[in-house]
């Protein structure tokens, strides 16, 4: 587990040096590590090292681990596809939801939020490239959604999210990324500021950065490959 602690430490420091080459403060960029598939050993690892937001994808596998590490000071955010039926538990056990592309989740989420704890934070996911497999709305569809999120008490809108397709050179990353900014420059209003760009993972950070991310979510760069094993942490996970 000294190995998490030095991959994170390599993070940190991509972090710090792309964030120098755009002429940003590395302060206003958050990393969220995403430990879905990964043990209950390997989040305390990490955040023995100092970090405390966690991003999980699969609601039952997050419960448990949520269970075994009650004693941590844990931001969770979610950031697996939404099931329509897992809206309930997702309202209760995440401080922040990426992802959200649905207005009838967004209604699930806003009446199930407990009305004791904040409001949910939430990121809504743009497809940029058209690819219907990586979920995600279409840019047209995005003020409807902002819409019904703005009657929505129990969210509170922070930013956009995206998921591109891997692309191998720097500029090819990039060009996903300056969309969704620039998307979010004509959607932002003084109300709504949509200062959350959660953009880049392990392979992508520095294009991500260079074009604005303010939230990277990192997984194998932290904590390795993610086992694929059935009997691995992931157990009876898809
Ligand atoms: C798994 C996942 C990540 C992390 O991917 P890595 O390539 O392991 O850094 C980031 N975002 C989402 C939505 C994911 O599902």
């Amino acid at each position: 587990m000294e190995l998490v602690a030095d991959r994170l430490a390599t993070v940190r420091e991509r972090i710090r040096a792309v964030a120098a080459r755009a002429n940003r403060a590395a302060e206003e960029i958050t990393l969220l590590a995403v430990s879905k598939r990964q043990s209950a050993e390997a989040i305390r690892a990490a955040y023995a090292a100092g970090q405390r937001a966690f991003a999980e994808s699969y609601v039952q596998e997050a419960m448990e681990k949520q269970a075994q590490l009650c004693d941590l000071d844990i931001t969770w955010h979610f950031i697996g596809r939404i099931q329509t039926n897992k809206t309930r538990q997702i309202a209760r056990q995440f401080a922040w939801v990426h992802g959200l592309c649905d207005p009838e989740h967004a209604r699930r989420l806003h009446e199930q939020r407990p009305p004791d704890q904040p409001p949910l934070a939430v990121c809504v996911q743009v497809n940029l490239s058209g690819e219907h497999s990586k979920g995600g709305l279409s840019p047209a569809a995005l003020p409807d959604l902002l819409e019904v999120c703005a009657r929505s008490a129990r969210l509170r809108v922070r930013g956009l999210m995206t998921l591109p397709a891997p692309a191998t050179t720097e500029e090819a990353q990039r060009a996903p990324f300056r969309s969704l900014r620039i998307l979010r420059d004509h959607m932002a209003t003084p109300e709504r500021p949509l200062d959350c760009l959660s953009m880049g993972m392990s392979e992508d950070l520095e294009a991500a950065i260079l074009e604005g991310s303010t939230l990277v979510r990192i997984g194998t760069a932290i904590f390795g490959p993610r086992p694929t094993s059935m009997s691995g942490p992931m157990r009876g996970q898809p």
